[in-house]
Formats: C-alpha cells, structure tokens, sequence
C-alpha cells in the first residue's frame, strides 16, 4: 500500500475516539489488498427453508450476489449470535450450526463449507475497540449467514467471518461500533447484516405461511416506516426505535433481528444509493425487507 492510498482510507476511519497509531494501523490493515468500494447489504433472512427451496426471496439473493464484485472476504452479523462482549470467528473450518428446531431432515443435512479466515480475522480484532473485543474457536457460521450465504454463493469458496452481537450494547452503540468495520468495504469485503426488519414468531400467522405476501397491518406500517427511514438516513429514528409507536413495538418484541440492519446503515458512506429487494411480508408478522447500500 502506498502513502497517498493509506491516507486516503486512514481519513474514512472513525476511531471511535481511540488513537491509533498509523503504523499500528498500517500493519493490520496490509493484509486484505485495497478494492473499490464494496457494497454492503442487509439481508432479510425469514424461514430457515430459504437454504433449501426455491422462491423469490432466494431469487433475490441470487439476483443481488450477481450483479455486485466477488467479495475476497464475506463479513456477516447475524442476528443469532448474542455474546457478553463481541467476538469473531476465527477458524479455518467455520462448521454449519443447524440452530433450529423442527425442520425436515433435509435441512439439518446441509453443509455450507466455506472456509473461515484467522489472518483477517485477526486484523480485525486489532481494529476494533470495545467493553470486550474476542477470537472466537467453537461458533462456527449460524443459519442467519449460511442460509442466504450458501444462495448466494454456492461455491462455498469464499471465506467468511463472523461478529457476534454485544448484549452489553444498546441500538446506538451497535450503530458506532458498526462504523470501525467501514475501512473492510475498502479491502475487498462483502459486510453482510442478517436479521429481518418485522420480526414477531409469537404473532406469526402458521396457517398463512404459503399465502403471498401476507402481512398484518401494523406490520406492513412499521416496514414502510423502517424504509422511509433507511432511504433518507435518517438513523436517529431507526436508533430510537422504542419512541415510534405500537407498530414499531409489535415489529421488534425484541432487537436481535433488527440491530443487523443498523450495522448495515453505519457501515454507510454520505449519499449511498439504497435499493431495496425482497421487500415483501410474510406469515403476517415478518417481512423480509432487504436492501443493499453502494451500488
Ligand atoms: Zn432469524
């Protein structure tokens, strides 16, 4: 890397009023070789089932991995790996976690074996400050990322890490903690932010699953919101996510499905472009509102 490039991705770095030295930064960051800006998606990621069937949202997921630059690295947070601090996987061999219950047997058989990557994973640790930043041996990929990944990327010959959410966290720390991981859009890789925008299991309607579309009419007004929201960056409002009213409350009864997506907007550069895919209710309670930022 020369002087001029490294300046240039030393000023998008927010330290997060830490101080760094350059030659501190330097170092870690010489490993992932330096690309254009790569897009960063948020994806919704519903039914475990999108692993194994075929239907428009993995069309989607098809559709958007075409049209964007192979990633050298794919970095995902998933809205099913909670931890007391943050941690980041760093294996060779990252294993499919089949963390769900329930499902024909099929699903329980697929493998997704993309490798993992412990040099960059290591970068990563260095770059990131936080209550508790760790390596990560035992996790491996949940289906939060397998299950859109392996759609995606069928090969499975990308390696992929992944970042546990910190419980210790609220939406706004989640938001700046997001925005240490931006200089990666510019080392080539594909940040991924996995959950669903309207995520309530205990008022899904069961015997609507197969219906199109379906979507309660709070859920459908909190989707529409949430997207309002994300087209004009208005991340105030997505942060404060408890003061929108009932809808807003029945669409997140808890947050780990929703904070993905706020890493996704402080992963943002000013004036991105936002196109949405994806954008349909399911089952009354959960949409599967997806969007990808820079491209
Ligand atoms: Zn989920």
């Amino acid at each position: 890397m020369n002087r001029r490039t490294f300046n240039k991705l030393v000023s998008i770095i927010p330290l997060a009023g830490v101080t760094m030295s350059l030659t501190h930064l330097e170092t870690i960051l010489a490993n992932n070789k330096n690309t254009e800006l790569m897009p960063t998606i948020f994806v919704g990621h519903g039914n475990p089932m999108n692993a194994i069937e075929e239907n428009k949202f993995t069309r989607g997921w098809q559709d958007t991995a075409a049209k964007i630059p192979t990633p050298q690295v794919i970095i995902c947070i998933s809205a099913h790996w909670e931890t007391n601090g943050t941690f980041i996987t760093a294996m060779d061999k990252p294993k499919t976690i089949h963390d769900f219950g329930g499902f024909p047997e099929a699903l329980y058989k697929v493998q997704y074996p993309a490798p993992g990557s412990p040099s960059t994973a290591n970068d990563i640790k260095k770059l990131l400050h936080g209550s508790k930043i760790g390596m990560d041996y035992d996790w491996g990929l949940d289906h939060g990322c397998w299950a859109p990944i392996m759609r995606m990327y069928p090969e499975a010959n990308l390696p992929i890490i992944q970042i546990s959410l910190d419980r210790s966290l609220d939406a706004q720390g989640h938001y700046e903690f997001a925005k240490q991981l931006q200089i990666y859009r510019n080392k080539g890789a594909l940040i991924i932010g996995s959950g669903n925008l309207v995520h309530n299991l205990r008022l899904v309607a069961w015997d609507k699953m197969d219906e199109p579309d379906f979507g309660y009419d709070w859920a459908i007004e909190a989707n529409t919101k949430m997207k309002k929201y994300i087209s004009e960056g208005d991340t105030k409002s997505l942060i404060n996510y408890r003061s929108q009213g009932k809808a807003f409350d029945l669409a997140i009864p808890t947050a780990e499905h929703y904070l993905p997506m706020l890493y996704v907007m402080g992963l943002q550069a000013k004036n991105e472009t936002i196109s949405f895919f994806n954008d349909k209710a399911q089952a009354g309670s959960l949409t599967m509102t997806s969007f990808i930022a820079g491209n």
